[in-house]
């Protein structure tokens, strides 16, 4: 069976760090998602890449994505010069992680441009009014990185019950905050993971690091969603 194509129409186009944009898309027809859900995105059916959905859904239905120019090819190249008004191609949205019941502290740990999702699931899960302990930990390799920085501190002062700690992996001078990896900060202040459910999303090695080393301090399986 062929996937269906969603034209979309690109409405809002933002540079929120220096090789980090934000893209608000507005599709033909409306489209349902959920937090943590992904797109597949590109110009045309046949080449397209997965980004996540950066928000939980909006009431205006747009779909917001985070990117990073990671490789400065042609097509990522073409995706960084859109601007208001040009169209773009979708899949999905698609499954990546869900929103599980919220009954133990929960800690979120985003490394770069994997902010995305969790902000999205973030996002949803204070909406439900949750009164476990969140602990959000985003993990750039640069101050300029946290590129919703102001955002997240904001979302601190309105919620008694969430904590927002960022973790500068590269060049630190003028931070005052936690340096190094992000997984390791959590695992510094969180040494046992046996009663908490944990949400990750990053770059692929920071992945494959964290899971064994979480896994080590005793988290359940199944508490575990990345
Ligand atoms: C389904 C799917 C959805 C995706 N969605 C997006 C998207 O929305 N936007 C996007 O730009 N890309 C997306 N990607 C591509 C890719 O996953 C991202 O490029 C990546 O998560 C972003 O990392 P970064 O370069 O911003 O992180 P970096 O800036 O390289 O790293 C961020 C932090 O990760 C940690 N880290 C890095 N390396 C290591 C290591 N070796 N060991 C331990 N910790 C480490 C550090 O704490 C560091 O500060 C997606 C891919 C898939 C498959």
């Amino acid at each position: 069976m062929t996937a269906v194509i969603h034209p979309l129409k690109v409405v809002h186009v933002e540079k929120l760090a220096p090789q980090i944009i934000q893209i608000l898309m507005q599709a033909e027809h409306p489209i349902t998602y959920a937090s943590g859900q992904y797109i597949m995105l590109g110009f045309n059916s046949e080449d397209l890449k997965p980004f996540s959905i950066a928000s939980a859904p909006r009431e205006d239905g747009l779909i917001e994505c985070h990117i990073r120019n990671l490789d400065d090819s042609e097509w990522m190249q073409a995706l960084f010069a859109v601007q208001t008004g040009d169209h773009l191609v979708m899949q999905g949205p698609k499954d990546q992680m869900q929103l599980q019941p919220a009954h133990q502290p929960i800690i979120f740990v985003a490394g770069g441009t994997g902010f995305a999702p969790m902000k999205a699931l973030l996002d949803s899960l204070l909406k439900q009014g949750t009164g476990v302990p969140v602990h959000f930990y985003w993990g750039a390799r640069s101050v300029a990185d946290l590129y919703q920085h102001d955002t997240m501190l904001a979302l601190m002062q309105t919620h008694a019950n969430m904590q927002y700690i960022p973790v500068i992996s590269g060049e630190a001078e003028l931070w005052n905050g936690l340096t190094g990896l992000v997984h390791e900060q959590v695992l510094q202040q969180h040494p046992n993971l046996e009663h908490t459910t944990v949400y990750m999303c990053g770059p692929w090695p920071m992945m494959q690091k964290a899971k064994l080393d979480f896994l080590a301090a005793e988290i359940d399986p199944i508490h575990l969603i990345c």
